[in-house]
C-alpha cells in the first residue's frame, strides 16, 4: 500500500519509508585522497559562498529535528574535522530540543586533539575509516603517510568517551582484501566495532568495477577462516550493517553490503550536502536546493515543506544492478558518505 504525503510532521516517501537519520556533509574537501574516493589531484572544490555557513547548517538541522522528526544527526564530508566551526555546530545541535543523537564519520586525522572538545560539545559517537593496518599500504591507498595519526585519533576518541568507536573498512581486490581477519583482530583488541563496506560506484573517477568489488560473501568467508561468526540475534531495524557475533559474542562485526544485499526497503536516511542540497539517496540524480530558498528568505515551514517534497520523490532502490543505472554526478566526498 502506498503512503500519503504528509503536509506536516515526518519525512515520508511514497513507499511509506520514514527518514529519521540525517547525514550532513560539512565540507567536500579532504586531507586524504583514498583511491576509491577521489583522484590524486583532488577535485574542483565548492567555492566559499556556495557552502552553507555554520548558522545555516544549524538552522536546517533544527528544521529537520523540530519539524520533520529527525532523531539522528551524523556529520560527515569530505573530512568533517577540517571544518573550522565543527565544535560550535555540534554544540548548537546538541542544544536543540528534542536533542538528536549526534555522531561523526571521519578519517580520524586530528581526532586525538579534537575528541575532548567534541565530547564536551555533545558529540555521542564516531566512526573512523581505516582500510589497512600496514603503513605502506595505507600510504598507497590514501596517498598520504598518515596511518599513525588515524590510530592516534581512534585511541583519542575512545579515551574521550566517544564510544562505541566504530571502524569503517573498504576492501579492494589485490590491495587489502587479505586484511579482513587482521582488521577484526585489531578491532577486538581495542574494543572497537568493525564494519566492512562494499565498494560502491561513487568515486569521482568513475572507475568502479563490479567484478573487482570484494563482496560481503567473500569478506565473511575470509573472516570465517579465523573466527566463528553467528547471526546476531539483535534486531537490525533500519541499520545498514548486517552484524554477526564473533566467537560467541558479545563482540560483533558488521558488513554493509549496499551492492550485493541492498537494504533500500528499510532505508531511513535523508542527506544534506555542504552546499545546502537535500538528497533523498546516496545514488539520487536529483537534488532539492534548500540553500537558495533559505537565502531568499524562506521561513522554517517553507524549508520543511521543500524537504518533505524532496523525500516524497525518493526512488524505491538505488538500481545499481539496473542496466540503465547512472552514477550520480556528485562523488561520495561531495555528497557525504
Ligand atoms: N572522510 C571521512 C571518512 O573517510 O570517514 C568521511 C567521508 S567518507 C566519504 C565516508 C565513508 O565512505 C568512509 O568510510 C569511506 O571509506 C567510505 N567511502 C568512500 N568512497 C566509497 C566508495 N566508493 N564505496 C564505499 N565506501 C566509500
Ligand atoms: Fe577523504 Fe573520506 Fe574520501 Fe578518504 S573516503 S578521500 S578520507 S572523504
Amino acid at each position: 500500500m502506498k503512503a500519503a504525503q504528509s503536509s506536516d510532521g515526518i519525512l515520508v516517501d511514497r513507499y511509506g519509508r520514514v527518514a529519521r537519520d540525517l547525514r550532513v556533509s560539512l565540507t567536500d574537501k579532504c586531507n586524504l585522497r583514498c583511491t576509491y574516493c577521489m583522484p590524486a589531484e583532488g577535485l574542483p572544490w565548492l567555492a566559499g559562498p556556495e557552502l552553507l555557513t555554520d548558522d545555516e547548517i544549524v538552522r536546517l538541522v533544527r528544521v529537520a529535528v523540530q519539524r520533520l522528526g529527525v532523531t539522528e544527526v551524523r556529520f560527515t564530508g569530505g573530512e568533517p574535522l577540517i571544518r573550522p566551526g565543527l565544535v560550535g555546530i555540534v554544540a548548537a545541535v546538541a542544544a536543540l530540543d528534542p536533542r538528536p543523537r549526534i555522531s561523526l564519520t571521519t578519517n580520524g586525522i586530528g581526532l586525538d586533539r579534537l575528541a575532548p572538545a567534541l565530547r564536551a560539545a555533545g558529540l555521542d559517537r564516531v566512526n573512523v575509516s581505516l582500510d589497512t593496518l600496514d603503513a605502506a599500504r595505507f600510504t598507497e591507498l590514501t596517498r598520504r603517510p598518515r596511518l599513525d595519526a588515524v590510530l592516534a585519533g581512534m585511541a583519542g576518541a575512545a579515551a574521550a568517551g566517544l564510544t562505541p568507536v566504530k571502524i569503517n573498512s573498504v576492501l579492494m581486490r589485490g590491495v587489502n582484501d587479505d586484511e579482513a581477519p587482521a582488521l577484526l583482530r585489531f578491532a577486538l583488541a581495542h574494543g572497537y566495532e568493525l564494519r566492512f563496506i562494499e565498494q560502491m560506484p561513487l568515486d569521482a573517477q568513475h572507475g568502479w568495477d563490479r567484478a573487482a568489488m570484494v563482496t560481503a560473501d567473500e569478506i565473511l568467508a575470509s573472516l570465517r577462516r579465523e573466527f566463528d561468526l553467528r547471526t546476531d540475534p539483535a534486531e537490525r531495524g533500519s541499520a545498514p550493517a548486517e552484524t554477526w557475533l564473533v566467537d560467541g559474542g558479545p563482540a560483533r562485526v558488521g558488513v554493509i553490503a549496499s551492492v550485493t544485499r541492498p537494504f533500500c526497503g528499510d532505508c531511513d536516511r535523508t542527506r544534506l550536502t555542504a552546499d545546502g542540497q537535500v538528497r533523498a539517496c546516496l545514488f539520487a540524480t536529483e537534488e532539492s536546493d534548500l540553500r537558495g530558498a533559505l537565502r531568499a528568505g524562506a521561513d522554517d515551514e517553507d524549508l520543511a515543506d521543500r524537504w518533505r517534497r524532496a523525500m516524497w520523490g525518493k526512488r524505491a532502490g538505488h538500481g545499481i544492478d539496473d542496466p540503465t543505472f547512472l552514477q550520480p554526478a556528485r562523488p561520495m566526498s561531495a555528497i557525504g558518505g
